[in-house]
Order: structure tokens, then C-alpha cells, then sequence
């Protein structure tokens, strides 16, 4: 397998997760309620210094045999450290055209940027790109209200600029689901809200394998292990929290792998419950 790509089975459905990059952030950002003695004795443990947590950018190819969905398209050119999941693509053997279907799960600049190409058309030309009904109408919206983001206001004008940048040119190619839905046999896209109003989870299911895609519910192996703590790219943090809470008790309950986007590469592993959080291993 090439550099940065990690191939596993769900039943018949083969899913390879790709590497887009990386980037760095203050832990404050990530763990904004998070008591500060805590957080840089939970870092020290995995060894992440709290100043530049490296924060990797995962995307999920999915390839049921008749689809080719790609989960999330990473940063585009928004960042010089990611925008890799064209030529990570090209290295299993998939050519922008063949991508059938791309599933964002949220218009955050890390998870969409790469839906369109430096001259601002779609990047995958012959796709539908599905995201949810409320996501498309808040980002569209004659304003959205970022307010509640604990993060720098410069952040919170680059995500809103960007998601604005990427959606206006996909709008024909757009395909806007309202709730739970079976977007291609076997991957279901689950409503997730908090992280953003329309954030969307995706469940692959085949042969009774199943992989649950958190998207953003959680962004650090620390969000399972300390569930109550937020981060501060959630617009409703609560909201956040209680759908993070949800995904891990029903990934616990029914033996699913778990997928992150920002987790350690290959973002893949199992969740068991551990006192008042989750365990993290880990692995397919
Ligand atoms: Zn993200």
C-alpha cells in the first residue's frame, strides 16, 4: 500500500483511508473548557506539547464494487501542510473522475476545501456531492453566525469565506439530504449536529462489519477519554457533546470500528467504555 493510505475490508465493501496532511493548532483552541493542569498532564502522556498539536487530516475512499465514494475531500490548497488526497487518490488507483459520489460530512475548510480545484471548479467533476439540507443553508445564508467558536475571529473569517468559496461552485452538483439516509447501498449518512448545525456522521455496513465515520464529534483521542471536554471549532457545544456521547455508545454497544478524521493516521480503531469516557485502541 503507498505512503499514507491504509486499506481494510467492511464485509464486501473495501474502504482505504487517506492521508491529506496535517496541521498544527494551540491546544487551548481544541480544548477550550478543559482544565488547563489536566490538559498538559493528558498531553504530556501522549506526548503532544500544548502549543502545536499536530492534528492530522484523514479522508475515507469507499469502493463497494459498483460506487466510489470519497468521505470528505481535506484542505484543498487552504493549507501548506495538507491538500495530498489527489495524488494519495492517484497512488490506489483513483482518477478524480471515478469518484461517484463524495460525502461531506461538514463545509469546514479541512473537510471541503478540496471539493474544488485551483480554478475553482469541482474537483470531481462527474460526482454528486452530498451534505446535509441545514449545512448547505447555514453556510449560504445571508450570514452565519460564528460567534460561539473559541477560536481566533481570523479562524472563524477563513472558515466561513471558504465554505462559501466551495459551495457556490458545486451548486449543481449538490445533492442535500435532510436525515438519516442510505446514500449508496451499505453507506448512510447520519445526522450529527453540533460540531456544525448540519455536521453528518457516515455508517459503512457489510456482512455484519460496520465502520462509523465521527467526522469532527470528536477531534482527539482526548474527546473519548474526557467526553465533557469541548473543542472550540463547535458551534453548539452542548449539542456537540450529547451527539459525541451518542456515536460512541452506539459504536460500544454494537462492536463497530470507529473512524476520526483528525485521529492519529490510519484515524481507524475500537471504542470500549473506560470510567466516565471511552478507551481508544487503535486499528483495524
Ligand atoms: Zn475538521
Amino acid at each position: 500500500m503507498a505512503e499514507g493510505a491504509h486499506r481494510f475490508q467492511v464485509g464486501s465493501i473495501q474502504c482505504t483511508v487517506l492521508s491529506d496532511g496535517y496541521y498544527s493548532y494551540p491546544a487551548s483552541w481544541v480544548f477550550p473548557n478543559a482544565d488547563p493542569r489536566e490538559l498538559t498532564g493528558a498531553l504530556a502522556a501522549c506526548h503532544q506539547p500544548p502549543d502545536g498539536l499536530l492534528s492530522p487530516y484523514t479522508c475515507l475512499l469507499v469502493e463497494t464494487g459498483r460506487y466510489v465514494v470519497l468521505v470528505d475531500t481535506g484542505a484543498g490548497e487552504s493549507s501548506a501542510t495538507s491538500g495530498a488526497i489527489l495524488s494519495r487518490l492517484a497512488a490506489t488507483g483513483i482518477r478524480p473522475g471515478d469518484v461517484d459520489t463524495v460525502i461531506l460530512t461538514h463545509a469546514h475548510p479541512d473537510h471541503i476545501g478540496g471539493a474544488i480545484d485551483l480554478c475553482g471548479r469541482p474537483t470531481f467533476p462527474h460526482a454528486r456531492y452530498v451534505l446535509s439540507e441545514i449545512e448547505w443553508e447555514f453556510w449560504t445564508a445571508a450570514r452565519a453566525d460564528l460567534s460561539p467558536l473559541r477560536v481566533p475571529d481570523s479562524a472563524k473569517i477563513d472558515i466561513h469565506s471558504m465554505a462559501r468559496r466551495c459551495l457556490g461552485p458545486l451548486r449543481h452538483q449538490v445533492e442535500a439530504v435532510e436525515r438519516e439516509t442510505e446514500i449508496v447501498p451499505g453507506v448512510a449518512a447520519l445526522p450529527a449536529p453540533g460540531h456544525t448545525p448540519g455536521h453528518l456522521a457516515v455508517l459503512i455496513q457489510s456482512g455484519g462489519d460496520a465502520l462509523l465515520n465521527l467526522g469532527d464529534a470528536a477531534v482527539h483521542p482526548l474527546h473519548l477519554a474526557q467526553p465533557s471536554w469541548e473543542n472550540g471549532f463547535d458551534l453548539a457545544p452542548a449539542g456537540a457533546v450529547q451527539t459525541r456521547r451518542r456515536l460512541l455508545q452506539l459504536a460500544a454497544a454494537s462492536n463497530m470500528h470507529v473512524m476520526a478524521f483528525h485521529f492519529p493516521f490510519p484515524s481507524i480503531g475500537t471504542v470500549a467504555r473506560a470510567g466516565e469516557g471511552w478507551q481508544w485502541s487503535p486499528g483495524w
